[in-house]
């Protein structure tokens, strides 16, 4: 991982941009989700809409920690019990209750946007719902931790005794990270945790803040036909939701929306 870098506020306005673009697609992308609709025609969507505004797939072509194995989509899509890092599939229709968790990066002006959405496809069970609701709340009371001379660890503690109060389980394996220039740049943002540790916060640090929440247990395995899909080791259901966030001199800036810190 790259080291901490922090960034003028003209890098910002850049990062906001990409962020923006991440965000309307996945807006568009929330209301082209329906039973019978591949993840593959999703990624084509997203990949298009990319390069029609002037930027570059993140995530296409990221090396695989182990082999030759390239990620090969412009999205992630992760289906059900799957965590992150779920591969595009002609293979893969959605169907009616199933939940979506969307992860879209975007290189623009040499800089990264990462975020991510889970949509319910169709109605879904109260407990998807609910364990989508929980992984969103979840996600904005550790943007609220955000501030200067905030702790990393006020981040992940926060959102860890959100999810845990209500019966579900933070994901360990995978974190969030800073963001900038690289697509993943120091610190990790964990969500778990005591508070008051690890790095402190200061004005032009960009953190991707991620909770991946399982409705069971916190364990995940990788699949071997692909060598990237993440999924709930008891299969239980996941949801997954991310914004990048701008520290600033009085507290944190969501990247790519309107109104500052307002979801
Ligand atoms: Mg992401
Ligand atoms: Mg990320």
């Amino acid at each position: 991982m790259s080291p901490t870098v922090l960034k003028s506020p003209a890098e910002i306005d850049v990062m906001d941009e990409a962020n923006r673009i991440i965000r309307t697609i996945l807006r568009d992308l929330r209301g082209i989700v329906r039973p019978g609709v591949t993840t593959l025609e999703m990624d084509r969507f997203a990949e298009e809409r990319i390069l029609s505004e002037g930027g570059v797939p993140a995530f296409k072509g990221y090396p695989h920690r182990n082999d030759g194995r390239d990620f090969p989509g412009t999205i992630c899509s992760s289906l059900n019990g799957e965590v992150v890092h779920g591969v595009p599939s002609e293979n893969v229709r959605l169907e009616e209750g199933d939940i979506i968790s969307v992860d879209l990066g975007v290189r623009y002006k040499g800089y990264y946007g990462d975020s991510a959405e889970t949509f319910p496809v169709g109605t879904v069970s109260e407990e998807a719902d609910r364990l989508m609701a929980v992984t969103r709340q979840a996600l904005n009371l550790g943007i609220a931790q955000v501030r200067p001379d905030g702790r990393v660890s006020d981040i992940g503690h926060a959102v860890q005794s959100h999810v845990e109060a209500n019966g579900f389980s933070v994901v360990r394996e995978f974190v969030g990270h800073g963001i900038g220039s690289e697509l993943h740049e120091e610190p990790q943002v964990p969500n778990f945790g005591k508070p008051g540790r690890g790095t402190r916060l200061a004005p032009g640090m960009v953190l991707a803040i991620e909770p991946m929440v399982n409705a069971g247990g916190a364990d995940v395995m990788i699949s071997a036909d692909d060598g990237w899909t993440a999924r709930t080791r008891d299969g239980s259901l996941s949801a997954h939701f991310e914004v990048s966030v701008a520290v600033t001199e009085t507290g944190y800036r969501v990247l790519g929306e309107p109104t500052p810190g307002k979801e």
